[in-house]
């Protein structure tokens, strides 16, 4: 018991939201994150819907009917898809047989505990998810899948739903009140497997033995709200609490995944496709992708780049072309020139006239030249079209947007276009996002196809790791360029607002980096610091934001 305890006012709700060691996650999550302990229980659980509570007749309902069983799977059967019955105990066989350290996961999943980095050869990334579920259920547990991105439903995601039937709960998407009503059966032991987004991991599911984080480097696990929490740590921390096993899983694992000290599962041999690197070209066309693209049937070519292309000149006066609200760059996309920066009408800053020189390159235009080169129908996925797979006689073109998890394509060839953008882009981690793209569309060529990446830089640790398809390398570089801009991995970074006393308390904690940027009332500290320093910063800002002196703590911002 805590030593002071309130007196209860009014009981909000019959339903269990937490018990101890969901209140030892978000204990967790409080200090890590230095957010308020009863703002993280509120960020655990979906906003309530008293009415769900009483349909599924109060507190315990665990009388709740069962829908149908799907694709033959029955509630209750045990469930061991990748062992396929009496194997003995971390003897590894289905797709985790040709896998480093597969006995060592194994044996974790049917009954212990561990944190796993796995890195699945291409054609293998869905059924190693369904495997890794199955040796859980097949161990008496249960286990949680959590998916970067709800739509397009992930073929990952897809493969466990197909798998499990009706033992899963799909956590992803729908109305407030659906997912309301899914969670409290989820409390209620209705479910063996969760599916989801970032909420998922939080899901209330009793004898948890697996939390698979599947495509860990993905940005989109970080929680942009408070507590800002990363689901790859939360996973860990929370397999940690409960006794179950962690897998971070990702055809590019990011380079904080390499410092966690988990055991990395990974292919024995290269399964990889054969990566050519060629410079990019006259106007970014390498005779080498010309060549190929005109013998293809089904190609994916990677564009970072939206648009046609970059107005550089105003024809009216000569000038160089910027927007005239905001000075931004101006972009033809869609058959209008717009300013990339405030969405603006193109217009001159000098002269207001609208009429510029533009130099091509972007999707669209990629989209163009490909028309004339291939043999079967060139089509574009622009941004806010439906991502999918190029049909049996295609060639699409497409920027991130278009590279979801759409499970193993066989394409016969994967361009990456405009390689050398990634290492141009602000922020600390652009460049791994970059890449975990690359390895994305990459894979899609696998198993007879090949890739070819355009670049003028082709010994860059990125573009190497893309040739090799081995993430070690381009993590040492990472680390020593994120260490040297003041943020080592696996350090905290916060961003800290306040009146100008601030900066003198954060330096008091001896920070690893503290930059600071604005002045008076409106203070912003940018602070990196080792872990173990954590716990101080959060009792310093608690105390802090008492005296009015720190007025916002925002965890791991976007850097
Ligand atoms: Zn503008
Ligand atoms: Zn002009």
């Amino acid at each position: 018991m805590p030593e002071r305890v309130l007196p209860v006012r009014r009981v909000l709700s019959p339903v269990r939201f937490f018990d101890e060691r969901r209140l030892a996650l978000a204990r967790w999550i409080s200090e890590r994150y230095v957010a308020p302990l009863a703002a993280v229980l509120g960020a655990m659980v979906p906003p309530r819907v008293a009415a769900e509570e009483e349909a599924l007749g109060g507190p315990h309902p665990r009388g709740v009917r069962s829908a149908p069983p799907a694709s033959g799977a029955r509630p209750g059967a045990p469930v061991a898809p990748a062992s396929g019955g009496a194997v003995a105990a971390g003897a590894p066989v289905g797709p985790l047989a040709s896998y480093v350290n597969a006995g060592r996961l194994i044996d974790a999943l049917r009954g212990g505990a561990g944190a796993f980095v796995l890195r699945p050869a291409p054609e293998d990334e869905q059924r190693l998810a369904v495997a890794c579920v199955g040796e859980a259920l097949a161990g008496g547990r249960r286990a949680i899948l959590i998916v970067p991105e709800a739509d397009p439903l992930p073929a990952t995601a897809a493969a466990v739903l197909e798998a499990f039937g009706s033992e899963v709960a799909l956590f992803l998407g729908g109305d407030r009140r659906s997912r309301y009503r899914t969670w409290l059966e989820i409390a209620a032991g209705r479910y063996r497997v969760v599916v989801g987004t970032r909420p998922a991991v939080f899901a209330p599911l009793p004898e948890l033995g697996l939390l698979y984080v599947s495509r860990e480097s993905h940005a989109r696990h970080r929680e942009e709200r408070a507590p800002y929490h990363h689901v790859r740590d939360v996973a860990l921390a929370r397999a940690r609490i409960e006794g179950a096993v962690a897998v971070a899983a990702a055809l590019y694992p990011s380079v904080e995944s390499s410092i966690l000290g988990a055991v990395l599962v990974e292919p024995r041999g290269r399964r990889w496709p054969p990566v050519e690197v060629v410079a990019p070209g006259p106007e970014g066309r390498a005779p080498r992708l010309v060549a190929a693209l005109r013998s293809a049937r089904r190609a994916f070519l990677y564009e970072p780049l939206p648009g046609y292309g970059i107005a550089r000149v105003c024809r009216a006066c000569g000038e160089p072309a910027a927007c005239a609200g905001c000075g931004g760059v101006l972009r033809r996309q869609a058959g209008a020139v717009r300013c990339a920066v405030c969405g603006a009408e193109g217009r001159c800053a000098g002269c207001g006239a609208a009429d510029f020189g533009v130099v091509r390159g972007g999707a669209e235009r990629v989209e163009e030249w490909a028309r004339g080169v291939a043999q079967v129908p060139v089509a574009r996925i622009a941004p806010g079209d439906r991502p999918r797979a190029p049909g049996p006689a295609e060639v699409l073109v497409g920027g991130v947007e278009a590279v979801k998890d759409l499970g193993p394509l066989g394409l016969d060839l994967v361009g990456i276009l405009d390689a050398d953008l990634a290492a141009r882009r602000p922020g600390l981690s652009a460049l791994e996002r970059a890449v975990a793209t690359w390895f994305e569309a990459a894979a899609w060529a696998r198993p007879s196809g090949r890739v070819i990446v355009q670049t003028r830089r082709p010994n860059d640790p990125a573009v190497q790791a893309l040739v090799t398809g081995r993430p070690e390398r381009l993590h040492r570089a990472e680390a020593a360029r994120r260490a040297a801009a003041g943020f080592p991995v696996g350090s905290a970074v916060f961003r800290v607002l306040g009146s100008a006393e601030l900066v003198e308390h954060l330096r008091a904690l001896d920070p690893t980096t503290l930059l600071v940027s604005g002045s008076g009332a409106a203070t912003v500290c940018l602070l990196a610091l080792e872990l173990a320093r954590v716990p101080a910063f959060g009792r310093l800002a608690r105390s802090l934001a008492e005296r009015g002196i720190v007025t916002r703590v925002e965890a791991e911002p976007h850097l």
